[in-house]
């Protein structure tokens, strides 16, 4: 197996609640993972044989992990965006084909080959700021066929290219027009069945749902829910983003691995979510586009220790956001996070809201899942505004 050693270079392992910063330090990796990590000036007699890689100082972290995408979509939204800066009613968006029914008739009309086409330069932009991990959500179909044709298409991202996949079934995402006033009855005879389907297909990780006044309420998730929790599938939940409908508490309740958005939320549902080990996934590009006013209770989620991931939430409606970085950004200018927890939310944290407790740390055992950047500090990370300090990308061990 192919040993390295990572020398010379300033370590953030994200070991403790910080950074976990190792100023002269190296990583030794075996294949694809991590054999030890530490001061260069403590490495074993062990490895010493191994050649050491010059890092020239630079700043060693684990890859950021972006755990909250809808990455695979038809169609753009652009001119919608255009319409409503010129001054147009939602309605009259709506009138002219617009909002995210405007993307499920693209997607439905999509075929495999397409929707990958016009997902990997959104996969590209990722991948140049050294992402190696993230998750990818159906919810653009709303019918059986295309909820499974979009999974599978996300599958096939790490076919072709370097980095791994988290697929998550999101039917319960929006209600199509001919289940208009049969909220219960799309749940029925759509969601549950595709989510099925897909299941048997290989295809899904987790399942998601929308828990809001204009999608689903809380006992209509709970119904999908159940059906995770019969196939075995943890889930997770797009709750109190725009309103509080109770969805984090109901998250909570089964376990989830995060409930997102969740601007929302109470110090109740920190508490709740605390108890359950639910993350907290921070979505600033939404609050940004949306041009929200709610903050997120980071206070209470600091305050009751629920860990906090950030991600960009890619998708064409309210975060057309392809930038791991400036989610960083994003989320200590808005929201308030300090650079570490920035970083703690697309490294450590986002691990954990998908579920995988292999990776997101620079520790033994773990995947050689790296980023190295050309800055002196970790802050600069989420300082910089439209400015990319990567120089390295190392997914499995090997660099790409
Ligand atoms: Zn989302």
């Amino acid at each position: 197996m192919t040993q390295q050693c990572l020398a010379n270079a300033k370590l953030a392992t994200l070991a403790g609640d910080g950074y976990g910063l190792v100023a002269a330090g190296a990583v030794v990796t075996e294949g694809e993972r991590i054999v030890w990590a530490g001061p260069e000036s403590a490495l074993p007699p062990a490895h010493a044989h191994i050649p050491r890689r010059d890092m020239g100082g630079r700043l060693v972290t684990p890859a950021p992990i972006d755990c909250h995408t809808h990455l695979v979509f038809g169609g753009d939204r652009a001119r919608e965006f255009a319409l409503r800066l010129e001054g147009a009613s939602y309605e009259e968006i709506a009138r002219a084909g617009g909002g995210i029914l405007s993307t499920v008739k693209a997607t439905r009309e999509a075929d495999e080959a397409t929707l990958l086409a016009r997902a990997l330069p959104r996969l590209d932009a990722l991948i140049t700021e050294g992402v190696t991990t993230l998750e990818v959500k159906s919810g653009y179909g709303l019918d059986l066929e295309t909820e499974l044709r979009m999974l599978r298409v996300a599958r096939r991202l790490a076919d072709e290219r370097k980095v791994r996949i988290r697929t998550t079934h999101l039917c319960a995402h929006a209600c199509p027009p001919q289940y208009a006033g049969r909220k219960d009855a799309f749940i029925d005879e759509i969601c549950i069945p595709s989510l099925r389907a897909a299941h048997a297909e290989g295809l899904v990780d987790a399942v998601d749902g929308f828990c809001e006044g204009i999608a689903f309420d809380t006992e209509q998730i709970a119904r999908v829910f159940d059906t995770a929790r019969a196939l075995g599938l943890p889930v997770k939940l797009h709750a109190e983003q725009l309103t509080h409908q109770g969805g984090t508490a109901l998250a909570a309740s089964y376990g989830a691995l995060s409930a997102d958005h969740v601007e929302y939320a109470t110090e109740a549902d920190a508490r709740a979510m605390a108890e359950s080990g639910t993350v907290a996934v921070i979505l600033p590009g939404a609050f940004y586009t949306l041009h929200e006013k709610q903050l997120p209770p980071i206070a209470a989620f600091r305050e009751h220790g629920v860990p906090m991931a950030l991600s960009t939430d890619c998708n064409p409606g309210s975060s057309p956001l392809t930038s791991i970085l400036l989610a960083m950004n994003m989320g200590c200018t808005l929201f308030r996070l300090t650079p570490a927890e920035a970083l703690r939310g697309v490294t450590v944290n986002a691990a954990r809201a998908l579920g995988l407790d292999d990776c997101g740390r620079i520790a033994p055992g773990l995947r050689a899942d790296l980023a190295v950047w050309d800055v002196d500090d970790p802050a600069e990370l989420a300082w910089r505004i439209g400015f990319n300090p990567l120089h390295e990308r190392i997914f499995g061990g090997v660099s790409c």
